[in-house]
């Protein structure tokens, strides 16, 4: 997909980033995209309310400058900005699970004493209406003034407690950009001001009893206390939406247990996995985690990838298999050679992948950006308008445009539209990768959710890609099979040289050659000149029995190129085979000009049991399946048939596949496309949703929008719903701020008691504030727990 392409795996074209201190809604963090957006240097810039972090794009060359530009002007706006340090993801993680801790620490140390004055200053003022009295020395007909003056003693120490609101809220409103702060502080100010004028004026001798009766420390204290308590709630939840990469964090041991290099006796050392280079050997007990990269050298086992890729069936390994970072070991003990290690290890590089995810934002989000940018200030305005019609257009006291007043302004509150967008990709993404679905980031996320067309390769996607020989035949001059040894050549000799050449190639059909050439015991030869031609096949030189060969192994197209045509004997051979669903191989031998078929090299791919439940439930959720293979017609046919598909396009060399896709783009399609993410990159880079399965050990992170961390169409299926769950989710959430807002805020302007209905009190809305916050924030969460139902 073309949409917002992050290069920032490794470092290239890497933006600027920043931990952006001070927000606390949708209202700061578009405030800072938007400044920040129109700087001189600046192309582009993406705030994250949730992680309180900045990407922001700089014109090459300029990074320095910006770089500073940038933090002035941000301080500026009230808020601050420091570059991110160049840290791993880890450490990273670390030091914003720390600083969560300690702000969860300095909230419950807030809000206990908020609660615990909160609690008797409501019984003092509101104790009539729920029928309990006040003892006469308290009561506010005979003792107005104590009254009056033990409200203000409670109220002030929780003022005092919440006063960060009154700090950042009004810095906030002198840089002109009102936060939900200032809301908070201007609203409760209000109520405490208004009461403590009353106060003083009542203790003062003026209408004791009526100023008693005109008190709004309640509001006050209770407002801050709420919104307190829901931002208490809020950060532990967010917390939880962070779980998913933490679970990852933690599949990486801290420590290895090393062998020495030359001396084999040597006892291992226990080191620190960061101390770890590539070439180290080291032992894996069973039981334990594999800390870096590398390949088996001794033992037999089966290690669990379970938490890297979803698949919960062990996988057995031997010498020369690799193993990655973060699997469990399983019974045997193991040594191994460290390949790649840190930075570089497969869990490393979707841990990075992860994080960029989990801070991306989604087209979807820019409506709650835009809206939430205007929304405060048009508040305040309006807060101030309703106030002033009640005050001038009706017989009430000055109670009510007060607390109309306050009310708006609390009620206001974008910031259930902020966190309504990102929260959902944070824990849809997350829990992506606990299902092996790499999903890059929130606009992939977003088209995938509306995908309307799926377009599949065949080979290891509804096929297990691991197609196995099922039959060699040798060919005669006529083009006929024979038992014969040909030119010197049986079946083991053309498997030799097929096999020997495929070795270079990463092909599935070269890793079945590869494979049968092995258990044959076919010796392995030299080559040299090797050609690689996707999607047609493989060409060299070999050398076998001290004798050059020049060998080519591929399809028929292939063969054509170098003027061999199948035809008669050879036609009807290589139709049989695909009419029964296999993969015919040509084999030719000889120079340029002077070349000859040689043999056919039948190879046979299981469909994947599962793929037609998958394609059907597919079908269910109207989406289009088509199959794009370039294998040859017949084959792809019979493949489609047994699997259900309905559209086959056969043949097709890797920038055919990618025509295809734009020409299924051109019928209006949303088209995703699966495939491995080598021969097919050109298909997935086009496609509206590339996914690309990365199984076993190579997660081609650089190709497609979504990595499938195992194969097959289950992981498609997978990422197909949670993608759509999640847009659900996030239309629920942004329908619930919105709503909030929407219907709220005539309600907080006294709409219901223009027509004889109540009032919306302040502490209400201050609470139904809080909650919208946590509702939505909550709604999120639920996505960690999606699950394919069958
Ligand atoms: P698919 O869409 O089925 O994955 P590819 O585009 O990968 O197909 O390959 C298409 C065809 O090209 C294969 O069916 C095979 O005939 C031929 N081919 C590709 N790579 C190789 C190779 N390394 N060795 C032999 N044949 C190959
Ligand atoms: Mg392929």
């Amino acid at each position: 997909m073309t949409a917002e392409k992050e290069t920032n795996n490794d470092g290239e074209a890497c933006p600027l980033r920043f931990d952006i201190g001070g927000m606390h809604c949708a209202a700061c963090s578009s405030r800072i995209e938007r400044v920040v957006g129109r700087m001189d240097g600046v192309d582009k810039i993406s705030v994250n309310l949730p992680t309180a972090t900045a990407k922001i794009w700089v014109k090459p060359g300029e990074e320095e400058a910006v770089r500073k530009a940038v933090m002035e002007r941000v301080a500026a706006l009230g808020f601050s900005a420091t570059p991110a340090a160049d840290v791993d993801a880890a450490t990273q993680y670390e030091t914003a699970r720390a600083k969560a801790l300690e702000d969860r620490r300095q909230r419950l140390g807030r809000l206990w004493p908020m609660i615990g004055f909160s609690v008797p200053l409501l019984v003092v003022s509101m104790g009539h209406m729920m029928g309990l009295s006040l003892p006469s020395w308290l009561e506010p007909h005979s003792a107005p003034r104590i009254f009056m003056l033990l409200q203000l003693l409670l109220t002030l120490p929780v003022v005092w407690l919440g006063r960060h609101f009154y700090l950042e809220g009004a810095a906030a409103l002198l840089h002109k950009s009102p936060t939900m702060d200032s809301l908070v502080a201007v609203g409760t100010g209000a109520a405490f001001l208004y009461s403590l004028g009353n106060t003083v004026l009542g203790v003062l001798g003026f209408d004791p009893v009526m100023r008693a009766m005109n008190l709004y420390y309640e509001s006050c204290a209770v407002l801050l206390t709420m919104i307190e308590l829901g931002q208490f709630l809020e950060a532990t939840a967010k917390r939880k939406a962070g779980d998913a990469m933490g679970a990852l964090m933690s599949l990486a041991p801290e420590t290895a247990l090393r062998l020495d290099r030359e001396d084999e006796a040597a006892p291992p050392e226990e080191v620190p996995v960061a101390a770890l280079r590539a070439g180290d050997r080291l032992l894996i007990r069973p039981g334990s985690r594999v800390p870096v990269d590398g390949v088996v050298l001794t033992g037999k086992s089966a290690v669990d990838l379970s938490l890297l890729t979803g698949e919960s069936i062990p996988v057995p390994v031997g010498p020369e298999d690799k193993l990655v970072a973060g699997s469990v070991n399983g019974e045997g003990s193991l040594t191994m050679r460290a390949e790649a290690v840190g930075r570089d290890t497969r869990l490393a590089r979707i841990i990075r992948l992860v994080r960029e995810a989990q801070g991306s934002k989604a087209p979807i989000a820019r409506l709650a950006d835009r809206v939430s940018f205007y929304f405060v200030p048009a508040v305040m305005l309006f807060a101030l308008l309703a106030a002033l019609a009640w005050l001038v257009f009706s017989a009430e006291p000055i109670s009510t445009p007060l607390s109309v007043f306050v009310a708006v302004l609390v009620m206001a509150c974008p910031c259930a539209m902020g966190l309504a967008t990102p929260m959902s990709i944070m824990v849809g993404t997350g829990r992506g990768a606990q299902l092996g679905v790499l999903i890059k980031n929130g606009a992939a996320l977003e088209q995938a959710g509306r995908l309307t067309t799926l377009a599949v390769d065949k080979t290891g996607t509804l096929t297990t890609g691991k197609p196995v020989l099922t039959g060699i035949s040798v060919l005669d001059a006529e083009g006929s099979a024979t038992d014969r040894t040909v030119d010197g050549l049986d079946e083991t000799a053309l498997l030799t040289l097929a096999a020997a050449l495929e070795a270079r190639s990463e092909h599935p059909l070269a890793l079945a050659l590869i494979n049968a050439g092995r258990e044959r015991n076919c010796p392995s030869c030299p080559v040299e000149d090797v050609e690689v031609s996707p999607g047609l096949g493989i060409a060299g030189t070999v050398l076998l029995n001290n004798q050059n060969y020049v060998v080519a192994v591929g399809n028929r197209a292939f063969m054509r190129e170098r003027g061999l045509e199948a035809s008669g004997a050879v036609d009807a051979q290589l139709a049989a085979l695909a009419e029964a669903g296999q993969t015919p191989l040509l084999l030719s031998v000889g120079a340029a000009g002077a070349a000859r078929l040689a043999g056919i090299l039948a190879l046979a791919d299981a469909l994947r049991p599962e793929s037609p439940a998958v394609v059907a439930r597919l079908h269910a959720m109207g989406v289009r399946v088509v199959m794009l293979t370039g294998d040859n017609e017949r084959t792809a046919r019979a493949v489609a048939r047994q699997a259900g598909v309905d559209e086959v396009a056969a043949g097709l060399l890797p920038a055919e596949k990618a025509d295809y896709v734009r020409r299924l783009q051109g019928e209006g399609q949303v088209v995703g496309m699966v495939g491995d993410g080598i021969n097919d990159a050109p298909a997935l880079a086009l496609a509206d949703v590339g996914m690309a399965v990365g199984t076993g050990v190579d997660v081609s992170a650089e190709a497609g929008d979504i990595v499938l961390m195992r194969g097959g169409m289950e992981a498609v299926l997978t990422a197909l719903a949670l993608s759509r769950a999640t847009m659900r989710n996030i239309r629920e959430n942004l329908g619930w701020a919105f709503g909030y807002n929407i219907l709220g805020l005539p309600v907080a302007a006294g709409l219901l008691h223009v027509f004889g209905g109540p009032m919306l009190s302040p502490m209400l809305a201050g609470t139904a504030m809080a909650l919208s916050s946590v509702s939505v924030v909550t709604n999120a969460l639920r996505l960690r727990f999606f699950k394919i139902t069958s």
